[in-house]
């Protein structure tokens, strides 16, 4: 073993087996373990210093707590370092290359950090008298007015707080203006292509929809043929993402727009790929009638651990009266919230109702707005360019030691299926392990499911050549690992991770949510 690794550093790591002892502590290097915050409980101990309280004569009588409330003592140094080392064990866009397809992991700029926690913005509270947020109100319009701007589509919902929420506000849309036209019971089936993301025929299910789904063509686009033989006047709309989940153009889009009008039902488009075309394309001219934006994809919001997001929706002429209160308006006396229904009723319009309690996620808005005003039409233009190029780098790259299902170049994500891994007993899964131990965070697999064994890859415009070439020749080194027969490396991976495989399928389906104290040791006689 040479000391040196591929990258030409010095290494005393040899290989995976000279690691392979336990240490004493649990720890490997400095990944420490951690125990939960109530593993930690040191009774007595407290991060603050409270004086005691003034005698008093208790009042609760026998109801009083004779035990210990059962929340975790621990001291100040303690609390920070158990917060620390759990933020440290979190992989973020901050710390590495985030390859995952169709979620555009892309760096969060810190001027929209900065923004968002300017005096007067971050400490805005809904519930505030409208005269003293004039300037947040405005900044949510302004917002509004360059998402429509963008899209070429006159409506907007800000509200929704997530790309899923959205489309579920779409649909609502596209329903209330069925119900105007006295054409809901007649219209059932919602169209969706193979390709879809998940959350699309969800939607549509929720919503009490019949899911039909289109199949794709050999080229990954969706079958224009079998796609108008579904159309019917039974059918409420289409979803379709546009770049569609395999990475690619739907070069029928206005023909499919024309056949979905004329049949009478409505275009939902999902809006998540707009990072791809975003400045070049405007879904309006398309012929789309609601589409949402997911800001922590297309405007670099940050995506949150399931925390508050944004996911506004754009509106066709046609949809725009029934978007969802609360909208903002400009008038007379500055702007001001539409929030009821009677205020609707004055404005001219037929909210099919709210989305949420409030009008969405200030803080989001903020930076995206942030994003693109320090872009300007010629930066939101190359980064739609940049990440094209950035993903057809990728897919030119890897098609000949990876395997590339359709050919031709890409849009902002490049789709190999796991033919290239075919007699080598190695899977997809296994592959993704081993770029674990890589130090790279795997890409999206087995989606979309028009492919077998998918691999998407997103690089974002965000990373540098030299980071999406080293991630490259990484995954070059792997795919020719596995076709020399190091079936190990990959069946055993991950081999330098704290966990290695975990049960994935028991972890979803029987959580362990709750923490039980351990029984007390039983007192010796
Ligand atoms: C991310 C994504 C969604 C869902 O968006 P969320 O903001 O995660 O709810 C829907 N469709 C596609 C194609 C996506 O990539």
């Amino acid at each position: 073993m040479s000391g040196m690794n591929k990258q030409g550093r010095p290494t005393s790591i040899a290989g995976a087996s000279s690691v392979a002892h336990e240490t004493f502590t649990g720890n490997r290097a400095l990944h420490l373990e951690e125990a939960l915050l109530f593993e930690l409980d040191n009774p007595g101990a407290c991060g603050v210093d409270l004086d005691e309280p003034a005698p008093f004569t208790a009042r609760l009588g026998n109801f009083e707590r004779q035990g210990r409330i059962g929340l975790p003592s621990v001291s100040e140094p303690e609390i920070v370092r158990h917060y620390v080392r759990l933020s440290a064990k979190n992989y973020s866009i901050d710390a590495g290359l985030y390859p995952l397809g169709s979620c555009t992991m892309k760096h969060n700029p810190r001027l929209n950090e900065k923004m968002a926690r300017l005096p007067g913005i971050g400490d805005l509270h809904p519930l505030q008298p409208v005269k003293t947020v004039q300037g947040a109100l405005e900044l949510m319009d302004t917002l509004a007015h360059w998402l429509k701007e963008l899209t070429g589509m006159p409506g907007v919902a800000l509200s929704p707080k997530a790309g899923a929420h959205g489309e579920l506000c779409g649909m609502m849309a596209i329903r209330a203006a069925l119900i105007a036209r006295g054409e809901d019971e007649a219209r059932s089936r919602v169209l969706v292509p193979e390709s879809a993301h998940g959350t699309n025929p969800a939607t549509a299910a929720l919503l009490g929809y019949k899911v039909d789904a289109i199949p794709a063509t050999k080229e990954g686009r969706v079958d224009l043929e079998a796609f108008k033989a579904k159309l019917g006047s039974d059918v409420a709309a289409i979803m379709l993402t546009n770049p569609n989940t395999c990475g690619l153009f739907e070069r029928d889009i206005i023909d499919i727009a024309d056949a979905v009008h004329e049949a009478g039902a409505y275009f939902y488009c999902d809006g998540a790929n707009f990072n791809a075309i975003v400045g070049r394309v405007r879904p309006g001219d398309l012929g789309v009638d609601a589409m949402h934006i997911n800001l922590h994809k297309t405007f670099s919001t940050p995506h949150g651990g399931g925390g508050p997001g944004a996911g506004p929706v754009v509106f066709s002429q046609a949809l725009a009266p029934f978007a969802p209160r609360p909208y903002v308006v400009h008038g007379p006396d500055g702007f001001r919230l539409v929030e009821t229904a009677e205020d609707a009723k004055a404005d001219g319009t037929t909210p099919f109702g709210r989305m949420t309690a409030f009008h969405g996620q200030m803080g989001m808005f903020v930076r995206a707005l942030a994003y693109m005003m320090s872009h300007g039409s010629d930066g939101l233009r190359q980064v739609a360019e940049d990440a094209v190029l950035n993903a057809n780098y990728v897919l030119a790259s890897l098609k000949d030691d990876l395997s590339a299902p359709f050919e031709g170049p890409c849009m902002h994500e490049a789709l190999f299926d796991d033919h290239f891994l075919k007699g080598t007993g190695v899977e997809t899964l296994d592959f993704a392990k081993a770029m674990i131990d890589e130090g790279y965070h795997p890409m999206t697999m087995y989606f979309p499911l028009v492919v077998h064994g998918a691999l998407l890859i997103e690089p974002t415009e965000t990373e540098s050549k030299q980071a999406v070439d080293l991630f490259i020749a990484t995954l070059k080194d792997l795919a020719r690992a596995a076709k020399s027969n190091d079936k190990e490396r990959f069946t055993g991976a991950p081999y330098l991770s704290p966990r290695r495989r975990l049960d994935e399928t028991a972890a979803a389906r029987s959580p362990v949510l709750r923490w039980v104290p351990p029984a007390p040791k039983q007192a010796a006689e």
